[in-house]
């Protein structure tokens, strides 16, 4: 975004000048001493040479100071000079042996001091001195990048203009992020509206998602909406070597960003510095910095007083789940914002905007390019518009055509291949039956959830697709048969792929996984097995210090190990059978919405409901285990 930065080259020039002076007096120093002096012209002789001259009576006449005898000779022989100085040592007698010998001799009067010299060895030093001293402070003021200057913040300013503007036009394809968003521009244009009924306007709010979804580019909108400034740093700038640095550059922020007050502060990479502190706990004494950093953060969000101009922090992560529990309570950063990957019609709209950007041929479908790149972020698209018109210039067109950008969709796919995830066809439709899977048992089974959302837009690190199920009420105890309905539709996505397809893939290794424990628990710490009895096979909290998370099991014998082992075995498979006939007797089910979903990519809401609706319970089957068969 060309928003204006407010720059200063200043203080560089004035280093520049100041360095330039010092580098002048040190070299005049160097050079003074290496000057020839005045004398040091005349041959130098040893004293012995010159008592000898004078024992001879060669001597015609002698000047004697402090650190020199200059004396001539009465006849030089050819070519010796006449005039030669040699270096006195004490000698009480030198005055009788001059007169003795008839030198005319005389001393020098005795040196007055240099006023002039003397004021220059007295204050130039100092001079010098204070000068460094001057420079380095004024650097310090003037926000330079000093071997002094690492608790200034190196959070750079925007100030929208009205040329450079972001305004939330700008940002497609995450509408739920910009409804929410449009509150805090309110609270930025209006805050005395709030203040009036006593109402304290939110301090922090968390964008969360995948890279590159348009986290700074909303903040920025949020700026630009609201017309107010914008400081943008990253979590990672905080953290120094120094203990305490990062925690004055915090302090630092706050203090530029409340003389600019309202505004915005938008703080990249949160994660950097606001990392679970329990995290850390393995190490003994942490990681003291990074803490300092976050202390200093949760001081400053906690002390402004937002009432009239308010400060907002908006702070983007992508790893919301290692954040501190003190970062998200209420007055902190109790918002979150989810920016998630655009799905089809918001990956229109994205490539519509960065369309009109670049002379498209009136025959390009975006549409067709929109279906075609399922699970690409918005920078991924903006990417993929330009690489098109890249290459519609190499080949000399004066339009981006079809073709072009189909071609820059293989390059950016395989330049993404392992940062994002974009489907093929028939792997589209893998997640697509396994997501369904999910929904319709989810949907059949007790557990207390509402599914209310399918989408298989990829997203986060692992998944492909998702089904979000919503409890329908706030829940704290489990029972056994609701623990199975959630080990059930765990299992729902790989029988769904089993049924249709006929194989397994790798898909679903992680609700294998959750499955497995879900079991593992219901039998050896909530003692719901019939077999084994109402005994907690496990130790509670394992020894945080160690980094073990899992509690041990309590010594047992290999008997009842065994059964264990069974016991869980047999939960796992009944719920497996239970899901395989769901999904049987609702087959035309599946089918349909996972036809559906194909082509819309995500399905919610009202349409959804109908649609499980229209599922039915399977015809009872005779359960076999232990926890069915009661003794
Ligand atoms: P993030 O902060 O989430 O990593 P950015 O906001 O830095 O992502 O996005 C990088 C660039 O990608 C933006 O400057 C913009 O050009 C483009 N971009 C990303 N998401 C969107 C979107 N939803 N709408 C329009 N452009 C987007």
């Amino acid at each position: 975004m060309p928003l204006q930065r407010q720059d200063n080259n200043e203080p560089r020039q004035r280093f520049r000048l100041v360095n330039l002076i010092l580098i002048g007096v040190g070299v005049l120093l160097l050079l003074s001493s290496f000057l020839p002096r005045p004398g040091m012209q005349v041959p130098r002789v040893p004293y012995s040479l010159f008592i000898d001259q004078v024992s001879d009576e060669r001597v015609a006449r002698a000047y004697i100071t402090q650190d020199q005898i200059r004396y001539e000779l009465k006849q030089p022989v050819a070519g010796e000079p006449s005039l030669l100085a040699t270096t006195p040592i004490f000698d009480m007698d030198l005055p009788q042996r001059l007169e003795r010998h008839g030198v005319e001799f005389a001393a020098a009067p005795p040196k007055r001091p240099n006023v002039f010299s003397t004021i220059l060895s007295w204050v130039v030093p100092p001079l010098i001195f204070i000068l460094v001293l001057q420079f380095f402070a004024r650097r310090q003021m003037g926000g330079g990048q000093g071997a002094l200057s690492f608790t200034r913040s190196k959070a750079k300013v925007y100030v929208p203009d009205e040329k450079s503007r972001v305004t939330f036009a700008e940002v497609a394809g995450v509408d739920e992020a910009k409804q929410e968003l449009t509150e805090i521009v309110d609270f930025l244009k209006k805050p005395q509206r709030y203040a009036v009924l006593g109402a304290k306007i939110p301090r922090g709010v968390l964008l969360v998602g995948p890279p590159g979804t348009g986290k700074t580019l909303l903040s920025k909108a949020v700026a630009g909406e609201a017309d107010v400034p914008f400081f943008i740093i990253s979590g990672s700038e905080f953290v120094e070597l120094f203990v305490g640095a990062g925690a004055a550059r915090v302090r630092d922020l706050f203090e530029q960003a409340k003389k600019k007050a309202p505004c915005i502060i938008f703080i990249d990479e949160l994660d950097a510095i606001g990392k679970s502190r329990s995290g850390s706990m393995g190490v003994v004494g942490g990681n003291d910095e990074r803490e300092q950093t976050l202390n200093q953060l949760l001081t400053e969000m906690d002390g402004f007083n937002a009432s009239d101009k308010p400060v907002i922090v908006l702070a983007a992560t992508n790893q919301p789940e290692t954040l501190d529990a003190a970062l998200l309570r209420p007055g902190r950063f109790d918002r979150q914002v989810l920016v998630d990957r655009p799905d089809l019609s918001g990956r229109r709209t994205i490539l519509d905007i960065y369309g009109k950007k670049v002379k498209l041929d009136p025959s390009v479908d975006m549409g067709n390019i929109a279906a075609a790149t399922s699970g690409f972020a918005g920078a991924d698209l903006a990417n993929l518009v330009n690489e098109a018109a890249l290459l519609a210039a190499r080949a000399d067109r004066k339009t981006v055509i079809q073709a072009d950008l189909q071609e820059a969709i293989e390059r950016v796919v395989a330049g993404l291949e392992k940062r994002s995830r974009v489907l093929a066809e028939d792997e589209k439709r893998i997640v697509a039956y396994h997501e369904v899977g999910h929904a319709i048992v989810g949907h059949m089974v007790p557990g207390g959830s509402k599914v209310a959302k399918i989408s298989i837009v990829p997203r986060g690190m692992s998944a492909l697709g998702y089904t979000l199920q919503l409890p329908t009420e706030d829940r704290f105890l489990n029972s056994k048969e609701d623990l199975q309905g959630q080990i059930t539709t765990l299992l729902g996505g790989r029988s769904a792929e089993e049924i249709v397809f006929g194989k397994v893939t790798t898909g679903a290794a992680n609700d294998l996984q959750r499955a497995t424990d879900i079991a593992e628990q219901m039998v050896s710490t909530y003692g719901m097995s019939t077999v084994l009895g109402p005994l907690a096979y496990d130790r509670q909290a394992g020894n945080r210090f160690l980094g073990q998370t899992n509690s041990p099991r309590r010594s047992v014998s290999d008997a009842t190990a065994q059964s264990i082992d069974r016991e869980v075995r047999q939960l796992v498979d009944d719920s497996h059978n239970h899901a395989l006939a769901i999904l049987e007797s609702n087959r035309e089910s599946l089918e349909l919405i996972s036809q559906k979903i194909l082509e819309k990519e995500v399905i919610e809401g009202e349409e959804l409901q109908t649609l499980l609706n229209q599922c039915k319970a399977p015809e009872p089957v005779q359960v076999k285990g232990s926890l069915a068969a009661l003794p």
